[in-house]
């Protein structure tokens, strides 16, 4: 079995992942730590994320300890990460990677579930059940905010959302693999609704599509 789950950023895509992963029994591949990984490094070799040539032959020779680099979660990476994922020769390498996990799951698994924002339109577009999560600008932005308050940030309200904005922008308005929904997938919007509401909605979807019932 095989879900894509795509949506903006803050859209509450991450929880949902971990949950149906747990529930189907499903590998989770979040594939925003490869566009994290590239952007981060890009940086910290002292490069602008924009060089597509230097971007590009990141992609091409991304290591697990880029994933695992503890600046990955910054705001800085983000907005680097959707700079590095306008490029197409850096989408390009990360692709067979991507539909190798979801083709290939680890051993034991019965599928895998993929989040990101092309993964119903591009990197699995025969995925068994293909869902949209989506909220207003307002509500991510605002739990982003508290989100970088528990981390014990001192964010400002308004540089988040304008950031949440731009990055919104980039990913939308590029020519390749642009953040939109697959014609058929089950879209939600979550900005009124809570992690275990958009849960419940969402096992229910699954389990009418495929058949399959929920450990
Ligand atoms: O989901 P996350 O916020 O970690 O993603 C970081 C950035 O990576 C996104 O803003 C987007 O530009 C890029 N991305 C993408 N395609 C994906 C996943 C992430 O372009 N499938």
């Amino acid at each position: 079995m095989i879900i894509a789950l795509d949506g903006p950023a803050a859209a509450g895509k991450g929880t949902l992942a971990r949950r149906l992963a747990a529930a189907f029994n499903l590998a989770h591949l979040d594939t925003g730590s490869l566009y994290r990984a590239v952007g981060r490094r890009v940086i910290r070799e002292g490069h602008d994320p924009a060089d597509a040539k230097y971007s590009i032959a990141v992609a091409s020779d991304l290591l697990p300890v880029d994933i695992a680099d503890p600046e990955l979660r910054t705001e800085q990476t983000a907005r680097a990460s959707s700079i590095v994922a306008a490029i197409p020769g850096v989408r390009a390498n990360l692709l067979e990677w991507q539909r190798n996990f979801a083709r290939h799951p680890p051993a034991g698994a019965r599928g895998a579930i993929l989040d990101g924002r092309d993964i119903g339109t591009v990197v699995c577009p025969d995925a068994d059940v293909k869902l949209f999560l989506t909220a207003s600008l307002a509500a991510r932005a605002e739990r982003r905010f508290e989100e970088l308050r528990a981390k014990g940030g001192d964010p400002i309200r308004h540089a988040v959302l304008d950031e949440m904005a731009s990055r919104d922008r980039r990913d939308s308005e590029r020519d390749t693999a642009p953040l939109k929904p697959a014609l058929d997938a089950f879209v939600l919007d979550t900005s009124d609704l809570d992690a275990d509401a958009v849960f419940a909605a969402v096992v229910a979807h699954v389990e009418y599509r495929t058949g399959a019932r929920r450990a």
